[in-house]
């Protein structure tokens, strides 16, 4: 028991000595707040945490500032969802000469291929691995030739997979082991800390997952068409078993053509959806047309692409998730 204790002693000791008490914390950028939640819980006070898209932002058509700039100049880690989710972020890496670590959040991920057009894309991308090869090709060739360029660019704007991967828990348990690997890679030091922050905060999240999952199986099958401004639920919809459609396509930066809100109207007469719902960011006034020319309800407001502030309800990723799930269990089980 005595030479326990001053082995005990002399470990506290070792791990209180080290000269990294003087030494700067690792400098992490998010691009958007539930990336900014995430490395947070995991990072706790050990990292110096600079986000990029606040809360109530819009992601999808970002326009960076110098003081963005400048946060990334001096990032050691930068941490992006990917998937063409932050599609301004290439090029403000490279005007802000970016020398840091990139890790994409969803790497590993299961993820939403989207069917369009393009389908000799399709043989061979069900590989996880894919995207993120074509993230680290992405950085490692900044220098590739013109065609190249445009062919990615392309590709990107399209968007191969659908990007909105953290609303589904499952995921994001995905996204926060490539948080805590990274920071335990950049900043070993503090890899107790990490290790047992992240533990605690899976914790949280499985026991999110299973009151959710509670929760919306509490909706009757045929209640599960559900509208919303962008197609940004498609993982939840997966999780779930629901449909989501919007108006608006994958991304915000496109407005929705009167034939697709045309559609939409018809669709809902057809499969009698009661309730449509807004999202906090997005423009609202499309879907309360959809709702006055069909007389469907608008259930509520939804948070899709950003947290909210603090002091809003959906300030954090967990109260984000409960927040919608109790919103859209709310309006469909009646
Ligand atoms: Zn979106």
């Amino acid at each position: 028991m005595k030479s326990r204790y001053l082995v005990n002693v002399f470990a506290s000791a070792l791990l209180s000595i080290p000269s990294l008490s003087l030494a700067a914390d690792l400098k992490v950028v998010t691009s958007f707040s539930v990336l900014n939640d995430l490395v947070q819980e995991v990072g706790g006070e050990h990292i110096s945490l600079t986000n990029l898209v606040a809360a109530n932002g819009d992601a999808h058509v970002y326009q960076p500032s110098p003081l963005d700039a400048q946060a990334v100049a001096e990032a050691d880690l930068l941490v992006v969802n990917g998937l063409g989710f932050e599609g301004w972020m290439e090029r403000l890496e490279q005007s802000a000469g970016f020398k840091g670590v990139k890790v994409a959040a969803t790497y590993g991920v299961d993820l939403i291929h989207l069917d369009d057009e393009d389908e000799h894309h399709e043989e061979g991308h069900h590989d996880e691995d894919e995207h993120h090869d074509e993230e680290e090709h992405h950085e490692e060739d900044e220098h590739q030739d013109e065609e190249e360029e445009a062919h990615a660019e392309e590709h990107h704007h399209h968007g191969e997979f659908d990007p909105h991967a953290w609303h589904s828990v499952t995921n994001v348990l995905v996204y926060v082991e490539n948080i805590r690997a990274a920071l335990v890679q950049l900043a070993p030091e503090h890899a107790t800390e990490f290790n047992q922050n992240a533990k605690d905060y899976v914790k949280a999240l499985k026991a999110l997952e299973k009151d959710l999952t509670q929760k919306m199986s509490q909706v009757p099958e045929n209640k599960r068409n559900v509208i919303t401004s962008h197609d940004a639920f498609g993982y939840l919809a997966r999780e779930y078993g629901f449909n989501f459609t919007a108006p608006q396509g994958m991304s915000t930066e496109a407005e929705a053509s009167a034939a697709d809100v045309v559609k939409i109207i018809k669709q809902i007469r057809k499969d009698d959806i009661q309730a449509v719902f807004v999202e906090k960011v997005s423009n609202s006034r499309l879907i309360e047309q959809i709702a006055r020319e069909t007389g469907a309800k608008i259930g509520g407001e939804l948070y899709a692409d950003a947290l909210s502030s603090p002091n809003q309800g959906a300030g954090t990723y967990i109260n984000m998730m409960q927040h919608n799930i109790s919103t859209l269990v709310k309006a469909l089980s009646n």
